[in-house]
């Protein structure tokens, strides 16, 4: 069987975001470029699931421009086997990238997709769902542990307060959780026979997808800056301050 991944190129999780002078966006030139680190988890877990013998090959897809292949290329240095990239210039929505994965399906037939359960850039936390509902698929969200069955996957999801196992048929929609595994990272080889792994090129428009936004973003702006705190001597003072200039008790 085969399993599809999708990976996201987004700003390093390092990086410290700047707003635009002109609040439009973030700035982006010069700014490292990663791959999402949910991605990278869902990656690890489809290439877990193929050397454990229960899958035959990984295809990682990316949605968005030329760079983008340097995230399938991380994908495949990992163990990926082959790459599909979707050009697209601009930021698609999760519908738009929603819609595009489903043609890939379509095309693939897979048993199983795994996406990141957000991306770290718009924290959207909505394109593996609507994949699911367009494909008419069970999905299995916030996985913090996966075990594929004969025809079916059992998903222990993160929830609030708790966990919840859910038992899918397959074919099925699963996104990664923080907790889910730790990926691995390429080795100096197998970073360069990646080099020779194929990546198809698409465009949005062999999946009969338009990109087009369908939000205006109206502004972009910083979070309030905080400020400092203070040092108090003792307790008595710490409730005066609490008290009568914080006003909290
Ligand atoms: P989001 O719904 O935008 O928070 O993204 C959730 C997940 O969908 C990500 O972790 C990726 O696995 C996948 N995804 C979103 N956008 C893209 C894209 N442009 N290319 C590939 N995968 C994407």
């Amino acid at each position: 069987m085969k399993i599809v991944v999708a990976v996201k190129r987004v700003v390093d999780y390092n990086v410290k975001i700047r707003v635009k002078a002109d609040q439009t966006g973030i700035e982006l030139a010069g700014i490292k470029m990663s791959m999402n680190p949910f991605d990278e988890i869902a990656v690890e877990e489809a290439l877990r699931i193929k050397e454990a013998g229960k899958a035959k090959e990984v295809i990682a897809v990316s949605v968005g421009p030329a760079q983008a292949q340097e995230t399938i290329r991380t994908a495949l240095a990992m163990g990926a086997d082959r790459g599909i990239l979707v050009k697209a210039e601009g930021e698609v929505e999760p519908l738009g990238v929603a819609k595009i994965l489903k043609g890939i399906v379509e095309a693939e037939q897979p048993q199983l997709v795994i996406l990141g359960k957000q991306a770290i850039d718009n924290d959207c936390n909505q394109t593996g769902q609507m994949l699911a509902e367009l494909l008419g698929w069970p999905q299995g969200t916030f996985a913090s542990k996966v075990e594929l069955g004969a025809g079916e996957v059992k998903v222990v999801r993160e929830v609030d307060g708790g966990l919840e196992t859910v038992e899918l048929k397959l074919p099925a929609v699963v996104t990664s959780d923080l907790r889910l595994n730790e990926p691995r990272y390429a080795s100096l080889p197998n970073i360069m026979s990646a080099r020779k792994k194929p990546i198809a090129e698409k465009a949005p428009a062999d999946f009969g997808v338009d990109t087009a936004p369908r939000l205006k973003v109206l502004k972009v702006s910083e979070p309030a800056k905080r400020q400092a705190g203070v040092k108090v001597a003792n307790v008595a003072e710490l409730v005066d301050k609490l008290k009568n200039e914080a006003k909290v008790i």
